[in-house]
């Protein structure tokens, strides 16, 4: 019916009195209270604008406050709550793509669409379990472990720290169900990608060698969805990709290229989008997955890329700072993806590149192994490992606004 009813919990680690949450504008709260420990408490709740929600949130801001003479006693918040409704696109005016959906042939949901309540105002990272109540002849993936499907209800558990809960399904008689392929979505929608699996383990297997191990356990799955806008996006393991990949031969470096960027970000996900430190995540994404694929092509892609990076942030004209910048900010895909880049391929040439590499590949493990990386991490290593210049070096271009790079 495209409707969704959501009952939970909130289990928030820290004793506070005021918390923001986004809500899709579809969805209707029936009740929220606090619990502690027996006893429910009420809190007041109320839409608010005193933070601008990021534009890639479809939904509202919500301040949930909960009363100030519980909060000393508790380490912990516990919030419970309800609601209910549809799933209601971007409005017009906002020019975003509809990123989610429920609908007879496919469901789609990330915090994008805001189906559950993402935290604004806290720590973006969290851990959940969640069961799902739908159709019996229905399949379903998340980026979670999978960890019973008993009378058609699933329930997955993610214990390590990640920032979203997406949710993808399928009528099971349209699912295309192969434990060989990467690939997860409908038969019509797969069958053309599935010439990129060859390519997609052996892709894998090089960054593995250079960056180490993944930074999840969860298996490398590429769901394609219907959805036509938007691009794609990468969860713990799962890259759920809008359309499916072109199968041309002129564009397979490009696709590749950009199947790697997404595996990439199991490495350097925990970049915040909230701030510049996410240009540490989209730039190396681009600058690994660009070297990797050069390694497998060959065909001077590394060298095509760059000049075709130049060209792009050239026409992109006056931009901010990278430091300036957010990641729902316009500027900031040019910002990130390509001054990024090509600031990371002009250290890496200022010295020897494979000292370089080096560096990268530890840092990814340093990224897997934290809760959190920042640009200063980074940025340390650097001056650790090769020295003060090429850290100046980069600060210079974190700070350079204007067109194009610095002189
Ligand atoms: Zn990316």
């Amino acid at each position: 019916m495209g409707t969704l009813r959501v009952r939970g919990e909130i289990h928030i680690p820290v004793s506070q009195t005021k918390f923001l949450f986004v809500l899709n504008r579809g969805l209707k709260w029936k009740s929220v209270s606090q619990r502690v420990e027996d006893e429910t408490h009420p809190v007041s709740l109320n839409r608010t604008d005193e933070l601008v929600v990021p534009r890639f949130y479809n939904g509202d801001l919500w301040a949930l406050e909960t009363s100030t003479e519980l909060e000393t006693k508790q380490k912990q918040t516990i919030i419970e709550f309800e609601y209910s409704g549809q799933i209601h696109p971007p409005r017009k005016d906002s020019e975003m793509p509809q990123m989610g959906y429920i609908k007879r042939d496919f469901v789609e949901l990330a915090c994008y669409s805001a189906w559950y309540p993402v935290p604004l105002s806290m720590e973006t990272y969290m851990s959940y379990q969640i069961s799902l109540d739908g159709p019996s002849d229905w399949t379903w993936d998340a980026n979670g472990e999978c960890i019973s499907t008993e009378a058609s209800v699933w329930t997955w558990e993610q214990n390590r720290q990640v920032n979203d809960i997406t949710l993808v399904g399928m009528p099971l008689h349209d699912a295309h169900i192969d434990s060989e392929s990467f690939f997860w979505g409908t038969k019509s929608m797969v069958g053309s990608q599935k010439v990129f699996d060859k390519d997609i383990r052996k892709l894998r297997e090089m960054l593995e060698e250079w960056l180490g191990p993944r930074g999840t356990e969860a298996p490398l799955r590429f769901v394609i969805t219907p959805r036509q806008q938007g691009g794609a996006y990468a969860r713990a393991g799962m890259v759920i990709v809008g359309g499916g990949y072109p199968t041309e031969t002129s564009l397979r470096n490009a696709v590749l290229q950009a199947i790697c960027h997404e595996i990439c970000h199991d490495w350097f996900c925990k970049a915040s989008p909230m701030t510049y430190d996410n240009w540490v995540d989209e730039a190396l994404a681009e600058f690994c997955s660009t070297h990797i694929v050069n390694d497998y092509v060959g065909d001077d892609f590394l060298t095509s890329r760059i000049e075709k990076a130049r060209d792009q942030l050239e026409k992109a004209g006056d931009l901010p700072s990278i430091r300036s910048l957010v990641r729902d900010k316009d500027e900031s895909y040019a910002a990130f993806y390509f001054r990024g880049f090509l600031l990371l391929n002009e250290v890496a040439d200022s010295g020897e590149i494979a000292d370089f590499r080096k560096v990268i590949g530890e840092f990814a493990r340093m990224c897997t192994q934290s809760e959190s990386i920042t640009s200063d991490m980074f940025l340390d290593l650097i001056q650790k490992k090769l020295g003060k210049k090429p850290r100046s070096m980069m600060e210079n271009w974190l700070d350079h606004s204007g067109k194009g790079i610095p002189e």
